[in-house]
């Protein structure tokens, strides 16, 4: 149950409690053992004071009691009546008779024996060591119950004091001390849920506390270092990756020699042409174009003289697409073209025309060097309907165009 009740708290609830406890508990147990002795000593001085009180009466009582006198007895006792707390007075013989009182006797006759609220201080008188009667002072301790009535007054007002200071106390250490705790509590709470690791505890305070506190800062201060280092790593390695990929992609899609598409993107683009020339009712020619007699530029000037010509002649087809058209390289020294024929194009001409530019020397190895080309053309949807047929034709075209002769166009009849 109190482990229960403990759980519930927040730790500066515990820290208030636990030190408003401690307080009160040894306030407690000061105040009961300095009341216990207060209260000793009060009512001790208030019987030394009334003994004091009966010894001077009784020493001048003797002469009165012995003579008998005992209008003197009277006056003696009626100085009692400076005396607020002295409620009866009486003063006998040896035979024990009454020889004067002072005060109100019913009180000692009803009162008998004395009570809590009445205490008697019983005085012998003595004449050469043998008594001659007895004088009794009745006094009440209304001194003592308003001294004990004063006291637990400034009691109460002390505990007050102590509670106010007991719980101002702890308030101030809950703050001083609680608080850190608390903060650093929530900040790991709120790491814990955003993984913000950018967040710090406030540390304004030294000691044991205080280092901890830097310490879980540094702790974060680190993983936010490491996770940084780790998502720059993770940057890298995507970058590296999608580097990869388009690298992967580009050699699925291109010719790494000459950077032209390839066979496949070719075929995928020849296709996508056709479906939209047969949308719109338009032309798309197909051109196959063939290096003439490449092997001997390879076998004179060597392979890697061989590979610059090529990058060089897809170069110079290239500059004769515009950017509706494609050229690629579908392999050795073979390149194909695909233009979409607009109204007023003329497929001869622009064969024509790309024969003419291969008229102009290349560059091998410092020295020009004319090479031709044979084209083979087949026109979509003249010479066939879908991309196998267009390419056969074309390829027979080229073929022709090697035939006649090289260094020419054919468009298949
Ligand atoms: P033709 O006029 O009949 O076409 O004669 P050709 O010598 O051009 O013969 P063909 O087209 O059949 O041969 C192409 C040659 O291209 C064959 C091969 O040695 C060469 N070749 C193929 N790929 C490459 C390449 O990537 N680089 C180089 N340098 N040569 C290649
Ligand atoms: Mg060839």
């Amino acid at each position: 149950m109190i482990n229960k009740m403990l759980t519930r708290l927040t730790i500066g609830q515990k820290i208030v409690s636990l030190i408003v406890l401690v307080s009160m508990f040894s306030i407690m147990i000061a105040i009961s053992g300095l009341s216990l002795n207060e209260f000793r000593s009060t009512q001790d001085s208030m019987k030394r004071e009334i003994t004091m009180i009966s010894n001077i009466i009784a020493e001048n009582m003797k002469a009165a009691v012995v003579f008998d006198d005992n209008l003197a007895a009277q006056e003696l006792l009626a100085a009692l009546s400076a005396q607020p707390i002295i409620e009866y007075a009486r003063v006998s013989n040896k035979a024990n008779e009454l020889i004067a009182e002072y005060g109100n006797h019913t009180i000692y006759q009803s009162q008998m024996p004395i009570n809590d609220d009445l205490f008697e201080v019983k005085t012998l008188l003595y004449v050469d060591d043998k008594i001659i009667g007895t004088l009794i002072v009745v006094a009440n301790d209304v001194a003592y119950v308003q001294a004990i009535q004063v006291y637990f007054m400034v009691v109460f007002a002390v505990f007050c004091t102590s509670f106010v200071f007991s719980v101002l106390l702890s308030i101030w250490v809950q703050r001083r001390f609680a608080t850190p705790i608390i903060d650093l509590a929530n900040v790991a709470k709120k790491v814990a849920l955003s993984g913000d690791y950018s967040l710090r505890a406030k540390n304004e305070i030294g000691g044991e506390i205080g280092q901890l506190l830097t310490v879980f800062n540094g702790m974060l201060k680190k993983i936010d270092h490491r996770e940084q280092e780790l998502e720059a790593l993770v940057r890298i390695r995507t970058n590296e990756l999608e580097e990869l990929n388009k690298k992967l992609a580009d050699q699925a899609y291109y010719d790494s020699l000459t950077k032209l598409p390839n066979r496949s993107l070719f075929e995928d683009r020849l296709k996508q042409s056709i479906a939209h020339a047969a949308r719109e009712n338009t032309q798309v020619a197909l051109m196959f174009v063939d290096l003439d007699k490449f092997k001997e530029v390879n076998d004179t000037w060597g392979h890697a003289a061989g590979d610059a010509l090529l990058c060089q002649v897809a170069r110079r087809l290239e500059k004769q697409c515009r950017v509706m058209d494609t050229v690629a390289r579908i392999g050795g020294d073979e390149f194909t073209m695909l233009f979409i024929l607009e109204e007023n194009d003329d497929i001869s001409e622009i064969s024509r025309r790309i024969v003419d530019v291969f008229q102009v020397p290349f560059d091998i190895l410092n020295k020009p060097l004319v090479v031709t080309m044979s084209v083979g053309v087949a026109v979509y949807p003249t010479h066939g309907y879908d991309y196998d047929v267009l390419k056969a034709k074309a390829d027979e075209a080229m073929y022709k165009a090697k035939r006649l002769g090289r260094n020419q166009f054919c468009i298949h009849q």
